[in-house]
Order: C-alpha cells, then sequence, then structure tokens
C-alpha cells in the first residue's frame, strides 16, 4: 500500500510531504485503461491530491482538482479525502503522443496548457472554498506550484513524477512532494530551501535508487532539524453509491431522467471515477422523476 509522511523542521518554517503513489496510479491505470502519456498525466494530478487531500485537518474534507488544458486527454479530474485516499477520472483515456526530443512522455502536449487548474476544498459543511489559476505547462506540478503562490500566497516546491516503462506500461513507479514555506520562515530557511529544492533530484529517480518517503524529504530539507508529524497509508477509493448516483440523477429534468431508459428499458450509468456500472430500471427513473417534480413544486 503507498503512503504519505508529512515532516516539518524545527523551527517550523517549512512544511514537506511526500508519497510514494505507485499503487494508485496503478490502479487508476487499470480502471481507466490509459495510455502511457495518460496514466503519466492522470498519475500525476492524482499523486498531488493525495497530498493535498492528506494535509487538509478537517475530517470529512475533501479536495477536488480539475485540469482542461485544451489538449487531447481533455478534462482530467482528481478527488481526494484529508486521509489521502483519493480517485481520478479522465476523459480520453488512449490519446497517445509522440515522445519528446529528451525522450520523457509529453505531458505537457496531452493535458494542454491554454486552460484553468481548478481547487475545491470541501469541509464537509459550509461554503466550500474554491480557486482557479491559468495553467503555465501543463506539467501539473509546476501549475499546483503556481496555484499555491498565486492563488493562497503560500511559496511552494512541487515535484511529481510518473515513470512509465516503454515496453511494458504496466510497470510504473510514480511518487510526489509537496514542500511549503510557512508563515514563521526566516529569510535563511528560505535561502536553504531553494538550494535544496535545486539540487534535489526527480521524484522517481530517487524511489527507483530506494530512497524512502522520509529519505526524499531529509534530501529536501537537508541541513534542517526534521520532525516527522505522521505516516499514514492511502489507497484508490471511490465513494459512489447507488443512492450517489439517484441523487445525481434527481438534479436532471424529470422528463431527461425517465427518457435515459427510452431505448432499453433501463439505464446503465458509469461511474467516472471506478467504472462501477449503476443499472436503473425504468421504474425506478419513474420514481425518482417523480419524487424530483415534487421537490422542485415545493420550492
Ligand atoms: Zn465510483
Amino acid at each position: 500500500m503507498d503512503r504519505i509522511i508529512r515532516c516539518m523542521t524545527g523551527s517550523g518554517g517549512v512544511m514537506a510531504a511526500a508519497i510514494d503513489s505507485t499503487y494508485l496510479v496503478a490502479t487508476a491505470q487499470q480502471l481507466h485503461h490509459t495510455s502511457a502519456v495518460a496514466t503519466a498525466a492522470l498519475g500525476r494530478l492524482l499523486t498531488a491530491s493525495s497530498m493535498m487531500g492528506a494535509m487538509l485537518k478537517e475530517k470529512d474534507a475533501s479536495v477536488t482538482l480539475k485540469i482542461s488544458g485544451g489538449g487531447p486527454l481533455g478534462t482530467l479530474t482528481a478527488i481526494a479525502d484529508s486521509s489521502g485516499n483519493c480517485r481520478a477520472g479522465i476523459e480520453h483515456p488512449d490519446v497517445e503522443l509522440p515522445l519528446k526530443p529528451n525522450g520523457k512522455l509529453d505531458v505537457g502536449a496531452a493535458v494542454g496548457n491554454n486552460g484553468l487548474l481548478g481547487v475545491i476544498r470541501d469541509f464537509g459543511e459550509g461554503v466550500p472554498y474554491s480557486g482557479q489559476v491559468r495553467l503555465q505547462s501543463g506539467e501539473i506540478a509546476e501549475d499546483i506550484a503556481h496555484y499555491y503562490a498565486v492563488s493562497e500566497q503560500i511559496p511552494t516546491v512541487c515535484a511529481l513524477g510518473v515513470l512509465v516503462d516503454k515496453n511494458d506500461i504496466r510497470r510504473l513507479l510514480a511518487g510526489g512532494m509537496l514542500i511549503q514555506v510557512m508563515p514563521g520562515a526566516s529569510e535563511s530557511d528560505i535561502d536553504r530551501l531553494e538550494k535544496n529544492a535545486a539540487a534535489l533530484e526527480p521524484v522517481t529517480t530517487m524511489l527507483a535508487k530506494g530512497m524512502s518517503t522520509e529519505d526524499m524529504c531529509r534530501a529536501a530539507l537537508k541541513g534542517f532539524e526534521l520532525e516527522i508529524l505522521d505516516e499514514i497509508p492511502v489507497s484508490y477509493v471511490c465513494h459512489c453509491s447507488r443512492e450517489r448516483v439517484e441523487r445525481a440523477l434527481a438534479t436532471l429534468k424529470p422528463k431527461d431522467i425517465v427518457s435515459l431508459a427510452e431505448e432499453q428499458g433501463y439505464a446503465e450509468i458509469k461511474c467516472q471515477y471506478c467504472n462501477r456500472v449503476y443499472r436503473l430500471t425504468r421504474g425506478e427513473l419513474e420514481n425518482i422523476a417523480a419524487s424530483a417534480a415534487r421537490s422542485s413544486g415545493q420550492k
């Protein structure tokens, strides 16, 4: 199972999280039958969401990341809860693109950079917080760091890596780091962090060497006194259910709900995050439409 570790420097100036997300990304790949470049793009977003979810303090909170960059992959979405458990969906999972001249997957071109990164934090109650920024490169890590800098004024280093074997795309390594400068950081903390970040190896290089997530944090925060806050297991989890599908359907117009069963006498609704299929008969759809009509009549 994948794990996230969270650390803080002794002075409280810098916070770091690191994750080995290999199983998360492999699960997303199996569920969505993603191509190599789609695996890398969706895997990076999923990895980021897991760390961002684990940073939420409220127990029932969740974070949703949505990227629409205008590239051939379409819209990518990842959602994580405050335990770092996460799920993801992608519009066009089978897109293939030529490798970049340096031999790397061209995630930026596949995602596109003409669009937005949206972040929604839902705290389980009250109004969700949402922010969005224009994409910088579509490479995702840079876009997440840009989001924190612009939308939340938190200087952030974000590194995300998904290494896909060229001969067998099921062979993966994936991970990420999120390092943030806290309000109490000194100038020397920031200088040291910048030097460390510049010297930091790519996440998948560190994982391939056998470094643990703690080793990764120690490399990023070299020269700081380090306190480990916690280490938690994270999984690919979808919370969909028949009730949720019915609630979502009830937001449609009553005649549109019933028309879903027109062709086959039933409707099959597939969850975009886990591919589970929910079959609803015409009678069930009529009941949902009737109660939707009643509740809209009450308003
Ligand atoms: Zn689902």
